[in-house]
């Protein structure tokens, strides 16, 4: 069975747990299932594929040539990084913030495991 790489886990269509798979159910329509509903569902066969969570540890070679987003501070976030040493960019794949040294050059989001790169505030 082939592997998606998610970065969040859905949850199964039919009892709200985390999925393992995404497959076909025996009544047609595709679906996220857990293994238990997978076997009550799932269509035999090992159609569909299953769903592994990518923190983007295992980042492909092509990923890498991509360009990475830049987020550029603001006046305010400047202000904050001269006041308190830290500001907080807003991640561009999930929006989450992010705490940031003023001279950082490239951010990890916990939120998304997604690198983006921030503008200098110094
Ligand atoms: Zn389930
Ligand atoms: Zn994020």
């Amino acid at each position: 069975m082939k592997e998606i790489k998610m970065t969040k886990i859905p949850k199964c269509d039919f009892c709200g747990k985390p999925a393992l798979y995404d497959a076909p159910t025996r009544n047609g329509p595709w679906g996220y299932m857990c293994s238990g509903c997978y076997a009550d569902h799932g269509t035999k066969g090992g159609l569909g594929s299953k769903l592994v969570v990518s923190k983007g540890l295992n980042i492909s070679e092509e990923d890498k040539k991509k360009k990475k987003k830049t987020v550029m501070p603001t006046m305010e976030d400047m202000e904050m990084a001269v006041m308190d040493g830290v500001w907080y960019p807003k991640c561009p794949y999930c929006g989450c913030e992010n705490g940031c040294e003023p001279d950082g050059e490239s951010v990890f989001c916990d939120d998304c495991g997604e690198h983006y790169e921030v503008g200098n505030c110094c």
